[in-house]
């Protein structure tokens, strides 16, 4: 084994060579002629003149040693259904998918999006645009019209693939009635719309638009729809990022240079089994994210893994549901975000004690900041390694973490972990734009070009946005920059102190939130809590806090409240001083998060200094932020 420090240099120093193996863990029709053309910074080319395909990495290319093995295990906590498919079987299925695309119009190039809950359609519908050279869009299901109809005008898609519904918790989520006031709304109008019939919503068929999936199915049962040998370059597909921070941005991904990060990525990162070996990989992610289209569809299959696709809550029937499918399916490597874990260690901790968890190498953690309690928790409960990995929609893969596939490396709690190859990270003062080469200097987390392979080509149709946003932000700097704060240790590893737009000025201290946040959750009463900064006279800013506590009845009257604040207060002015003292504390029953669950900051602060909230179309609970209103005393 190669010792990690050299393998990462490599991939800096003698990017190309390292690319070029790397290049070697898919297939290609054509061979890539230049590995890399940056004759045009930022923009970055990968594996020029090789062809290649996605659903041919991810499909074909198993049938002669896997046929018979499990490609795709849909499970459905909320109809009650569960339903191997064979890489056989999804080959068969994503073929029929692909002749029905064609039969309704759709070419190599067009747009087709897809909003659509967990079901397996959905992966068949991905993988056979990847087959024709379509390029996806899927839109996350829990968004309403309005996001909707944006989407639809930013993509403008031929055909949009839907069902007639979804369920969350067991109450029903009717799609087509969403999508029919999307499209009502929206300026584009797709020619043709395919719904997925699960039986779980009438539905009306708009005449000449509309058509049903079963009909399809059976028309195009056995169809043979060869793989389109796509250049490398080709745009797989467009994604946008939560809107945590703003206006989304559609993120374009190419075709050879995803598929290669993301075969690099199972092996180096995610330790996939080399060889035959049948092994399961659980994502928990939704298929409307990045970590969905990454770590559910392309790279568990390109590895040659069984990936589960799940509908459902991880709370229902029980906390357990999780951990029975780990059992039952023998899941090798699991993948989750830090949100998911609270939920269960708040609603049975011991439920992680009755099933058979002997298979599970690993559980893989991302998305937001990983708190220390809740790490320790459940790497403490499962007795495997939890590996933290920080990376965002732009990159489709991790930037920072650990890669236990060239070299077993520990953990620290509380940092993601070193630079990934291929990523060439630095940190930088805010201000000046210089390099910060020291250990534990805070700075501005930024990439020097070219981002390596599976990152965001550009904004879809808007290269101008890309260049501005991302590459000329930093002062006389033209790097990438990733709107984070970071430190690194002595060691490499990194520390994320949340985002470069999270920081508050008070009376001329610069505090992260996060920091903050940290200090407050080390708190025993403390379940989840989110600082903002808000405007105030006399010192700029203020800190401002929101508790949700383990046991809401130790602040259910106003002395208790009172007494909590304070300690709570204590706790900040022990580990940060007085200045980073929040200037309240407030307690409420839950925080408002996007549906992915990151912590809608942006709303807080907006609410708590009495202006509109903004957008909001990502929410996941507006009660929650009803209750950041009442808390401030400031009316809807
Ligand atoms: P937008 O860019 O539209 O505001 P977003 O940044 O929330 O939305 P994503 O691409 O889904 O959209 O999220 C990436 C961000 O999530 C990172 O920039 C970082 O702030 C945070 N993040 C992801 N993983 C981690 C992690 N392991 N530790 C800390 N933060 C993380
Ligand atoms: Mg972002």
């Amino acid at each position: 084994m190669p010792d990690y420090a050299s393998f990462y240099r490599r991939s800096i120093d003698q990017r190309e060579a390292f690319w070029a193996e790397q290049a070697a863990l898919i297939d290609w029709q054509t061979p890539p002629v230049h590995i890399l053309d940056y004759s045009r910074p930022p923009f970055a080319r990968w594996f020029v003149g090789g062809t290649t395909n996605l659903c041919h990495n991810a499909v074909d290319r198993h049938l002669a040693q896997r046929g018979q093995q499990d490609a795709l295990i849909a499970v459905s906590t909320e109809t009650g259904s569960e339903r191997c498919y064979s890489f056989a079987q999804l080959h068969a299925e994503v073929q029929t998918m692909a002749a029905t695309l064609l039969s309704l119009g759709v070419h190599q190039g067009d747009r087709v999006l897809l909003y659509m809950p967990m079901v397996a359609e959905a992966v068949f519908a991905m993988l056979a645009c990847a087959r024709i050279g379509a390029v996806h869009s899927v839109v996350f299901g829990g968004f309403a019209s309005v996001s909707l109809a944006g989407r639809i005008d930013d993509a403008e898609p031929v055909l949009i693939i839907s069902a007639d519904a979804g369920s969350r918790g067991g109450k029903l989520v009717p799609y087509k009635p969403l999508l029919d006031e999307a499209i009502a709304r929206a300026g584009h109008k797709p020619a043709r719309v395919l719904i997925v019939d699960r039986g779980l919503a009438p539905w009306a068929r708009v005449p000449g638009r509309d058509e049903d999936y079963a009909e399809w199915r059976t028309r195009h049962a056995n169809a043979t729809v060869p793989c389109v040998w796509l250049d490398a370059t080709h745009t797989s597909y467009t994604l946008y990022t939560s809107g945590t921070t703003g206006r989304p941005k559609g993120v374009q991904r190419d075709t050879g240079g995803y598929a290669v990060a993301l075969a690099a990525s199972m092996k180096h990162i995610f330790c996939a089994p080399q060889g035959d070996a049948a092994e399961t990989f659980f994502s928990t992610s939704d298929i409307g994210w990045v970590v969905g289209h990454s770590y559910i569809v392309y790279g568990p299959l390109i590895a040659g893994m069984a990936t589960i696709l799940y509908e459902g809550l991880p709370t229902r029937p029980d906390a357990a549901v999780w951990w029975r499918l780990v059992e039952q399916y023998r899941v090798s490597v699991m993948f989750s975000a830090p949100t998911a874990v609270r939920v269960l260690k708040k609603h049975d901790p011991a439920a992680l004690k009755r099933h058979d968890l002997s298979s599970l190498r690993a559980l893989f953690l991302a998305g937001e900041p990983l708190d220390e309690p809740t790490a320790r928790w459940i790497s403490e409960s499962l007795g495997r390694p939890v590996i933290d990995n920080y990376w965002q929609t732009e990159s489709g893969w991790p930037i920072l973490t650990v890669c236990n596939g060239v070299e077993k490396t520990p953990s620290r709690f509380g940092s993601p972990g070193k630079a990934v190859y291929g990523y060439e990270v630095k940190l930088l003062d805010e201000n000046t734009g210089e390099e910060l080469t020291e250990a534990n200097q805070k700075g501005v987390l930024v990439i020097e070009g070219p981002l390596p392979p599976g990152c965001m080509q550009t904004v879809w149709r808007d290269d101008d946005r890309f260049v501005k946003t991302y590459w000329q932000s930093v002062p006389g700097k033209h790097v990438y920059n990733s709107f984070d704060w970071g430190i690194r240790d002595a060691d490499g590893y990194f520390f994320i102190l949340g985002r470069t737009d999270d920081v508050i000025n008070v009376a001329g201290h610069r505090l992260g939130t996060r920091e903050i946040e940290e200090s407050l959750s080390s708190h025993a009463a403390v379940a989840e809590v989110a600082v903002v900064g808000v405007a105030d006279a006399l010192k700029g800013q203020v800190a401002m806090a929101f508790v949700v506590l383990k046991d809401s009845l130790q602040a259910d009257t106003p002395s208790a409240a009172l007494q909590l604040e304070g300690a709570l207060m204590k706790v900040v002015d022990d580990s940060l001083g007085a200045v980073a003292r929040p200037a309240r504390v407030h307690f409420v029953g839950a925080l408002p998060k996007t549906r992915s669950g990151k912590m809608l900051r942006r709303a807080i602060q907006a609410v708590s200094e009495g202006r509109d909230a903004g957008d909001l179309t990502t929410i996941e609970d507006p009660a929650a932020l009803q209750q950041i209103r009442d808390a401030v005393g400031r009316g809807p």
